[in-house]
């Protein structure tokens, strides 16, 4: 093991684009070091400065051993941050087995993963973790019945790991992005599969947030700043959940 790293260290999965990325940028600004890890390797020149790993979060032996590695090299984990996800669009009437269950694989079983293998280093070091739901877990919004459930699961574990580990003195809570102009809602857009203006029309503040904007609240969460917070869900979605203006 190389001597103890004088700034705090995080591990993002789901770093190499989108929301993690930019949660990565925000935490480098406070003087973090970030470790990404992804199934895809972050594009040349979006991710320079990081040490970045390729791992699918839907396989328990990889998740591990990013977590370990990163524990050795750095001999300490203060960051945890599960931002890995996607999205598949079906009806109820129509979704397939391996839809529903891949899905829950990857955004519940990838939160199980990376928590359960960060365990002992995050405890070591008082650490804290951020998992990513979505609106969708609180609105009915069709052809979405695997990510919601998905994300309502997050938010549910989320409280139950901050419970088990207060007396550890890990933190745990959670994001609740609203839609942020990243590739899972621009591949949408450009699949006809939403409309911008309908989106945009449904949040008070008539935008697609950006990734930075969800990434300051991660930022903030992971800090000392937010040191009595455990067990939340942050909304960041410029006001959609709260619009009853329809
Ligand atoms: P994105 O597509 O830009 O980034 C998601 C990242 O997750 C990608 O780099 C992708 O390669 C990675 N990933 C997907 N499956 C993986 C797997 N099995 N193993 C490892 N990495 C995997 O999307 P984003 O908007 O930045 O999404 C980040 C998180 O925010 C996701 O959990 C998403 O569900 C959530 N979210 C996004 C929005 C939105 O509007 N963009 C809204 C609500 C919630």
């Amino acid at each position: 093991m190389q001597e103890q790293s004088q700034d705090p260290v995080a591990v993002i999965f789901g770093g190499a684009r989108g929301i993690g990325l930019a949660t990565a940028e925000v935490l480098k600004q406070e003087n973090w070091t970030v470790v990404l890890a992804d199934r895809d390797p972050p594009e040349e020149n979006t991710a320079a400065g990081f040490k970045s790993y390729v791992v699918d979060v839907t396989d328990s032996r990889s998740v591990t051993q990013v977590i370990d590695d990163v524990a050795e090299t750095y001999g300490r984990m203060d960051g945890l941050v599960n931002a890995a996800g996607y999205n598949r669009h079906a009806p109820v009437a129509e979704l397939e087995d391996d839809v529903w269950s891949a899905l829950f694989d990857v955004h519940l079983g990838g939160v199980l993963r990376a928590c359960r293998a960060a365990y002992e280093p995050l405890r070591a070091g008082q650490g804290s973790v951020v998992n990513f739901s979505s609106i969708n877990s609180r609105i009915g919004r069709p052809r979405r019945a695997p990510y919601a459930a998905a994300k309502a699961g997050v938010e549910a574990m989320t409280r139950t790991l901050a419970v088990e580990w207060a007396q550890d003195g890990i933190r745990v809570n959670s994001v609740v992005p609203g839609i942020i102009n990243t590739r899972l809602v621009q591949d949408n857009l450009a699949r006809g599969l939403a409309d911008r203006a309908s989106l945009e029309g449904a949040v008070p503040l008539r935008r697609l947030g950006e990734p930075n904007e969800v990434a300051e609240a991660v930022a903030f969460l992971l800090s000392k700043r937010a040191s009595y917070i455990t067990g939340q869900t942050i909304v960041v979605d410029g006001g959609a959940l709260a619009n009853g203006n329809w």
